[in-house]
This record gives C-alpha cells, structure tokens and sequence, in this order.
C-alpha cells in the first residue's frame, strides 16, 4: 500500500538569483598564444551569448591559420624547459592553478552558467570543485610519474593539441591540461564555439600562477580551428572530447602519421534498475543520470532499463518526481535544469524527441513555464520504446529519458550491451553480488553502482566501442601523455 506524500502543503521558492555584478570580464577576449592575450592574425572576434536570454556576453577572438601555427611554434620551443624542470617543481605550478581555480571559483562558476547555460548550482558544486580537483590530483603525479607506469623510465610525449565540447567547458580543459602539464607536455586547448569563457579565464589563471610563456595556449574558435590543429604538422598528440562523428573524422585524418591519439565520444548508457533496488533512490539517481546539466552528459543514463516487475511502480515514482524539478533561470540557486546550450543543440533534440513519437513510443514531457527567450526544452521521459527506435539508439543529448524494459539479468547485460557505444552504466539492486556479475558482463568504461554520475579524478574515465578509446582521469590518465622509454 502507498502512503500518500505530504503534497497538501503549498509553498514555493522564493527567487535565489545569483549576484553577476563581481565579474570583471572585459569588453574583447584575444588569443592565449606564448603567455599572453594577443590579437588573432586575421583579426575576426565573435560574440559570444548566454543561452538562457540570447544576449551577447563578450567578444571572443577567433584563430585562424597562421595562429594555430604559431602556438605550435611557441609550444614547441617551451616544451624541452618545461619537460626539463625538476618534476616538483612542474607539480608546484599545477598546485598554484589548482589553489588560483579555488579562489576565483564563485566568479567562474557565475561564468560558467552565464556562457553555457547549466544551473549554478552544478557550475558551483560541480564543474569548479572538479576542474580543482584534477589539477591538485595531477600536480601530486608530476613527480611520481614512473610510479604511475609500473616503474618504467617515461618521458612527455611533446607538443599536444586538445579540443574540448561546451557541456562542461572548464573541467574538461582541467581534465586535459592537468595530466599533460604534469607529464611534461605543453598543450594547445581549443575550446568549444559556444562556450570558450572559463578556459579564457583559465588563460588568465596561467598568467597569474607565472606558467612559462608557451607551455599552454588557447585558440578558441569553430570546429574548423580544431580542424586546423589536427591537420597542422608539428604535433605529437591530439586529445579530442565531443561527438563520435567528429572523432572519426580526426581519426581518419591522423592515420599513418605517427600523431597519439585518443578519443573520449558519445554515449548511450544504460541504467539498470531491478526489482530488489531501492526503488525511491532509484528515483534520485535516473533523475542525476539524465536531467543532471539538462542531459547534455557523454555518460548520461539516458536508456532507463526497468525490470518488468517493478516498471509501473518505478515510472509512477519517477514521473512525479520529474514534476518537482525547477526549471528555468541557470543564475537561481535553486533551479534544477537550465538552458539547452544553443540553438542548435535544441534543435537536435527537437528531432530525435519528434522521431521517438512518429516510430510510436509514449511521450511525457514536464508541464512547466519556459522562458520566453533563450533555448529551453521540457524534462521528458518516453516509454513504451523499442530496442530499434532512434530514441533508444541514438544520443539525444538533452533532458530526455527512453525507457526499456527486462525481464531477466541475462536480458538486461544483452540489452545494455546492445549499442554502438560503451561509456557508462549504472546498476540498482540490493545485491552485491549480483551488481558485480552484471557490471562485469557490461561493455561500459564506468559502472556505477546504486549512484550515477559520480565522478573523481582518481578514477579512469573513458570508453568501449564508438564511446572512443584511451582514459582520463588516475593513474591511467597518464598513460595517454608519456612514452616508456627503458
Ligand atoms: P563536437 O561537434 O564533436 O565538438 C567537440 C569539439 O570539437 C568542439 O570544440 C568543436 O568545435 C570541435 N570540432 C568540431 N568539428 C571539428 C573538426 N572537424 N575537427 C576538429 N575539431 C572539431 O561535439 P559537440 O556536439 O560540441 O559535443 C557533444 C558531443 O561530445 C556528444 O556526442 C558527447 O557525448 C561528447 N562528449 C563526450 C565526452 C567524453 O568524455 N566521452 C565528454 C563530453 C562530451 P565547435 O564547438 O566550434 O563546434
Ligand atoms: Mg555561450
């Protein structure tokens, strides 16, 4: 028997916004090329917008070319000082950043939320405390590297370029820089179009942590500076998150040019939940998995996967609780999901949320009021979705949930493992052993157990399949930046 939830009593939140008023962005962003801002040779800056009202933040320079060039050249000529340092000495400057990121943390996470639109909340609690957190995790490698590669003799890789997406801007340049850095690499970071802020601050970080000129730049730009970078002689790696589709095309690009490389892409992951989970954590941890940045997660538990015997129950659960979810203003301390990144990323969803409803599956999407401007889409959850469906196939990347269902463990490991991608999962049960048996049976990078989306920059990161290869994050985040050389 359910017992009815207190739901008679009525209040709401008062609005908590954010104060923007202690940011001191400038009016122009140039280029971070050999320690400081520069102007792009082709002197051609765009804006850039938050996504929650449309308006214009800055102005950002854009690389071409001939900067892209010249950043290898710088990082090249840093790279033997930098790689020549004493190893403590390397770690101290990961410390500084680390301790630089903490400190200025409020005004990058208020930017962070401005520029990609994600709830302050996770900006603040989240993204910042993370990016921090790998710097301080890779400055404590810089001298034990060795001990990370099973006592060989290793050395930096050299020059490497990294191209990052716009979901979760600053940590995933934290997540390449701080491991390359301490390797003894200099690094060439190209931001996404739609959200190269925190990593222009981040610039601005380096200068003040005194990081020899050279030993990272950042070029932001459109895919075609990451193209530029790709195909530029002179590098000894590219480091490329973002879709698999641009993965491939990277790949493809850099064969037979003894270019490192690694890939961490898309995802469609499955979160398991069985009959014997408790059910209403359950509930929290499908609404972190797939309403956590408004979906907009590589690993996201996008395709729920419910045993039978519990479906309606957990569906009835999980429903109500998507009605609770604040959604609106990214800068309110209290809003759960925010703004879509950009138009475009809206419209993706937009398509894949229409074909889920031509090929037949139930849609429920949140009643709530959106903003009038900005880019905004409703919580929502599909069921009745079959294994052949795009929704239960293809990565939307946005709030949007499509539920399948299992009858047995042995069905559930075969539906799980029936994508093209391997980069999470999760598993709901009471039963230890029986979470260990079906996380060893999955093709997933990351299986998380009674919790989802749980990250730590102890534990390796990364994928199976079409979800890329090479991890970030331990000990295994090095491998990717050093060569055994004895
Ligand atoms: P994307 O289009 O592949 O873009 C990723 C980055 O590559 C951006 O900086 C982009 O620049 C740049 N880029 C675009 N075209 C390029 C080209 N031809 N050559 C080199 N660089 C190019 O991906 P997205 O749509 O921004 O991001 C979403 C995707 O990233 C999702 O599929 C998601 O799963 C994946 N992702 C994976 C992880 C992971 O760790 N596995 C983490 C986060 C996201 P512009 O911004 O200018 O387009
Ligand atoms: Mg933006």
């Amino acid at each position: 028997m359910s017992v009815e939830p207190r739901a008679s009593i009525v209040w709401d939140y008062a609005p908590s916004p954010e104060a923007t008023d202690h940011l001191r962005l400038s009016e122009r962003y140039g280029l971070f090329i050999d320690g400081a801002f520069c102007e792009p040779a082709q002197a051609r800056y765009e804006p850039t917008i938050n996504p929650a009202t449309e308006e214009t933040i800055t102005e950002v320079a854009w690389a071409g070319p001939q900067d892209v060039q010249r950043a290898i050249e710088t990082a090249r000529a840093a790279q033997p000082r930098w790689a020549a340092l004493p190893d403590r000495e390397r770690g101290k400057y990961l410390f500084r950043i680390a301790r630089l990121i903490q400190e200025r943390a409020r005004e990058l996470a208020v930017v962070e939320t401005l520029d990609g639109g994600k709830p302050l909340r996770e900006s603040r609690d989240v993204d910042i405390p993370l990016a921090a957190a790998h710097f301080f995790h890779y400055a404590g490698w810089a001298d034990k590297l060795r001990y990370g590669m099973v006592a060989r003799d290793v050395a930096a890789l050299g020059v490497v370029g990294q191209i990052v997406p716009w979901n979760f801007p600053l940590l995933m340049a934290a997540w390449k820089l701080a491991p390359a850095l301490a390797c003894g690499n200099t690094a060439i970071l190209k931001p996404a179009e739609t959200t190269p802020l925190t990593a222009l601050l981040l610039a601005e970080i380096c200068q003040e942590a005194e990081l020899p000129a050279g030993v990272v730049s950042i070029l932001p730009g459109d895919g075609a500076v990451g193209a530029a970078l790709v195909r530029s002689p002179g590098l000894d790696k590219i480091a490329f998150t973002g879709s698999t589709a641009v993965g491939r095309e990277i790949q493809t690009e850099l064969a037979g040019r003894g270019v490192e490389l690694t890939l961490e892409l898309g995802g469609k992951s499955a979160n398991i939940v069985f009959e014997d989970a408790a059910l209403d954590q359950a509930v929290e941890g499908i609404v972190n998995g797939i309403f956590f940045n408004q979906g907009h997660v590589c690993c996201a538990g996008s395709r729920l996967l419910i045993q039978e015997s519990v479906h309606d129950e957990l569906i009835a659960k999980l429903w109500t609780r998507m009605g609770r979810l604040r959604i609106g203003d990214p800068l309110d301390k209290n809003t759960d999901v925010g703004a879509i990144n950009s138009a475009e990323q809206l419209e993706r969803i937009e398509t894949l949320v229409a074909a889920g409803e031509e090929e037949g599956a139930t849609r429920r999407s949140v009643a709530c009021s959106l903003p009038e401007r900005g880019y905004w889409f409703a919580p929502t959850l599909f069921t009745e979705v079959s294994p052949a469906h795009r929704i239960a196939e293809e990565e939307i990347f946005g709030p949007v949930v499509s539920v399948l269902s299992f009858r047995t463990q042995a069905e559930a490991i075969e539906k799980a493992n029936n994508s093209r991608y391997g980069l999470a999962a999760g598993i709901w049960t009471d039963k230890g052993a029986k979470a260990f048996e079906v996380a060893a049976a999955l093709r997933a990078g990351v299986v998380w157990q009674n919790t989802y989306n749980h990250f730590d920059p102890t534990a390796a990161f990364g994928g199976y399949k079409e979800s890329g290869f090479g991890r970030e994050g331990g000990s295994a985040g090095l491998r990717p930046y050093l060569k055994v050389v004895r």
